[in-house]
């Protein structure tokens, strides 16, 4: 049956809880949304600590971001939320949110796509990391496009993390699962380097999402998540001039602010 929303104010007080209490958003950050229907969304507002929210903080906006009605003010980030709608029928819930592992790895240039883990490469696939844009623009979008279509959760970089889902619980669950990968990765790093499945392994994994009835549209592509094969082999021997290594270490140093 489908969700009052009355009940749909509470999910999302409840996932803003959550979050605040996992410590994945600080301050006023991180924002949700949910489709109510075919012209209106659901949305938290800003300047609100998403962790002491209550039902009647929350506005309602139009599919391309405008207020209807609420009295709060509506987030800069909502762009992002109208994007991901127009580009996903499929999409009833957005949850965006600045959680410190997987945001560490946004603010690293790092995407979370290595195939390590069977949850993840079943439910998620691979986690992309899109351009920096300045929030609160345009630019804050676009390095989404290539990503909205086929993943379900992506990284922001110098900035979090977005999930979305058919309905908000999923999309804090996925959202957990960025942030649980993005832990254990690290952890993996801190012990000598993960180890990451096989094609085949990687294949198996993907063809094993009916029977644990996963709805997603990722698919398994080349580098998408990365398995074995697609890793740089450490042992690999190079060739170059003196010239060309002398570039690659003056820019290098360069990078460092070195000169
Ligand atoms: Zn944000």
């Amino acid at each position: 049956m489908q969700k009052t929303e009355l009940q749909l104010r509470d999910d999302i007080v409840q996932v803003g809880r959550l979050m605040f209490e996992k410590g994945w958003i600080a301050a006023n950050d991180g924002n949700m949304s949910i489709r109510l229907d075919d012209e209106r969304l659901l949305a938290t507002p800003t300047g609100v600590s998403k962790g002491m929210l209550r039902a009647e903080d929350l506005i309602i906006c139009n599919l391309n971001g405008v207020k209807l009605c609420g009295e709060r003010a509506c987030t800069t980030e909502m762009a992002m939320h109208v994007l991901i709608y127009a580009m996903r029928p499929d999409i009833r819930a957005v949850v965006h949110a600045h959680p410190p592992v997987a945001t560490g790895f946004a603010t690293a240039g790092r995407a979370l796509n290595l195939a390590l883990l069977p949850e993840v490469v079943i439910s998620l696939g691979s986690v992309p990391l899109a351009d920096y844009g300045l929030p609160g623009t345009p630019a804050l979008t676009e390095g989404m496009l290539p990503y909205i279509p086929k993943y379900d959760a992506m990284l922001m970089a110098n900035h979090g993390a977005v999930a979305y889902a058919e309905d908000i619980l999923q999309a804090f669950y996925r959202m957990e699962t960025v942030e649980h990968f993005a832990r254990i990765t690290l952890v993996a790093e801190l012990l000598g380097g993960p180890k990451v499945l096989p094609r085949v392994e990687v294949q198996k994994l993907f063809d094993s999402r009916e029977r644990y009835r996963v709805s997603s549209r990722n698919r398994f592509e080349p580098g998408s998540p990365m398995a074995a094969e697609d890793m740089p082999d450490p042992s690999e021997k190079i060739e170059m001039t003196r010239e060309q290594l002398l570039a690659v270490i003056d820019e290098a140093l360069k990078v460092r602010g070195v000169f």
